[in-house]
């Protein structure tokens, strides 16, 4: 399968993909009671917004799920290089930052762990995390110091969708060459990607994606998704379904 994707990526002018839930990979931890009891103490003390560093920490000790989504992501962005592309994530999986994508060509609507924000959302506090803060992340069961606002005073947090006031200016430049680059796309022979997008903010991926895909007669669309396959009807001709985790699926296996 990956083989006639390898084909269409070839024949493609344009290849926009969307990364969604299924990269942050949570399957292997989520029944697991430490998982549970962290996220329970997270959620409890308000600070969801730890939580993508601590599904990476989590994850990191689960040998058989560690690296498989930077091997996956990775052997994507190897098959994308000499391709005009834009990588759209809704996963806050750090990891995905941290492949080789080409410069600028990705954007990640709902943040992650390497911007911080003010609490309350005071928008000079905006900034990207040092390299010492970095390296605390791997440690999350310290405190996490981020240091403080410098309008209000309040100890930051990292800049992501689970955070209260969620500062989007955190990602609004990127989200501008994304609308800009796809603008581009009119008439062009573009290959969709669509892998392991599911429901959770489908205004996001899905939906606008779908609509490209059925306004660019020169569209095809693949759909990789464990559960979510399913393809509209009015895509029927141009979309192609495929049942499986997308990360597997990546890895070919
Ligand atoms: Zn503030």
């Amino acid at each position: 399968m990956l083989t006639d994707i390898i084909e269409s990526i070839e024949q493609a002018e344009m290849v926009l993909v969307g990364l969604g839930e299924e990269f942050n990979d949570i399957s292997a931890i989520k029944e697991k009671t430490d998982y549970l009891e962290g996220r329970r103490r997270i959620e409890e003390q308000g600070k969801l917004w730890i939580l993508p560093a601590y599904e990476e920490y989590c994850r990191s000790l689960v040998p058989e799920r560690r690296n498989i989504v930077e091997e996956a992501l990775g052997k994507l962005a190897e098959i994308l290089q000499n391709k005009n592309y834009f990588v759209v994530s809704t996963s806050v999986n750090p990891i995905i930052q941290n492949i080789p994508w080409k410069d600028g060509r990705i954007v990640m609507p709902c943040g992650g762990i390497y911007k911080k924000q003010c609490p309350d959302g005071c928008s000079e506090a905006l900034q990207d995390i040092s390299e010492e803060e970095k390296e605390q992340i791997s440690d999350v069961d310290s405190f996490i110091k981020l240091g403080n606002c410098p309008s209000c005073g309040k100890p930051l947090i990292f800049n992501n969708i689970y955070a209260e006031k969620y500062d989007e200016n955190g990602y609004l430049s990127q989200w501008q060459l994304y609308t800009k680059w796809l603008q581009g796309t009119l008439n062009r022979r573009i290959l969709i990607l669509e892998l392991g997008v599911g429901m959770k903010f489908p205004s996001v991926i899905r939906w606008p994606f779908e609509k490209i895909a059925f306004f660019n007669n020169k569209a095809s669309f693949y759909r990789v998704n464990e559960t979510l396959y399913q393809m509209s009807e009015e895509l029927k001709d141009k979309g192609i379904s495929i049942a499986k985790n997308s990360i597997d699926w990546l890895r070919g296996v």
